[in-house]
């Protein structure tokens, strides 16, 4: 759907930016991410994600107590064009899945969603001593491949959390967008405010990139 003159005034900021066009905006409203991790997670990278504008985000969140007519209503404030929901499990799969690793709980939570989404693009987080960020745009490999962001068990939070979780919320932006160049697979491990990007490959002993499974 082409964008209205009410919507390039308001995403104009990031229309000008080079290699983000009006395309890109309209990919990133039509879009649907599923969004996991710790609320306090959740919410230091939605109000980022509604103002750019993603169409559709869906909530899993650890502690099912939180009010989210509160949360969705000050979304709606922010950008009306962004819907913000708790998770609806459809036979769909989310055009990417954003996983924020930032406790044990959460670690838990998004566990089972590897296997569940395996064929989705993914960015996960890590946000313990040695933060990371999986980017995984078109498995295998899927998650599960990259295991070693998600077995591990969960040390204590990162000084660095916050930036990397927004970070993070920077790579689905892309992926969601697809502006820039196409990521390939990649595992990027922080060292304070230093990064390092490696591949990620895919595991043979895993089944995400045989069919039908
Ligand atoms: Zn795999």
């Amino acid at each position: 759907m082409p964008l209205t003159s009410e919507q390039i005034e308001r995403y104009s900021r990031q229309i000008i930016v080079p290699g983000i066009g009006g395309i890109a905006q309209e990919r990133l409203l039509a879009s649907r991410l599923l969004l996991a991790g710790d609320m306090r997670d959740v919410e230091t990278v939605l109000s980022y994600l509604v103002g750019a504008g993603v169409g559709r985000i869906e909530v899993v969140c650890a502690r099912d107590d939180v009010d989210f007519s509160e949360i969705a209503s000050s979304m709606r404030a922010l950008n009306a064009d962004s819907h913000v929901t708790p998770f609806r499990d459809t036979p769909a799969a989310p055009d990417a899945v954003l996983a924020i690793a930032g406790s044990r709980s959460a670690l838990a939570l998004i566990a089972p969603l590897t296997t569940r989404f395996k064929r989705a693009p993914w960015v996960a987080a890590r946000l313990d001593d040695r933060p990371c960020i999986a980017v995984l745009p078109a498995p295998p490999p899927c998650p599960r491949c990259a295991r070693d962001v998600f077995v591990a068990a969960f040390r204590s939070r990162a000084e660095t959390a916050d930036a990397v979780a927004m970070a993070a919320a920077g790579e689905a932006l892309k992926m969601l967008a697809g502006y820039g160049e196409k990521p390939g697979p990649a595992l990027i491990e922080f060292d304070d405010y230093n990064s390092l990007s490696r591949e990620i490959l895919p595991d043979p002993g895993c089944d995400c990139g045989a069919k039908g499974t």
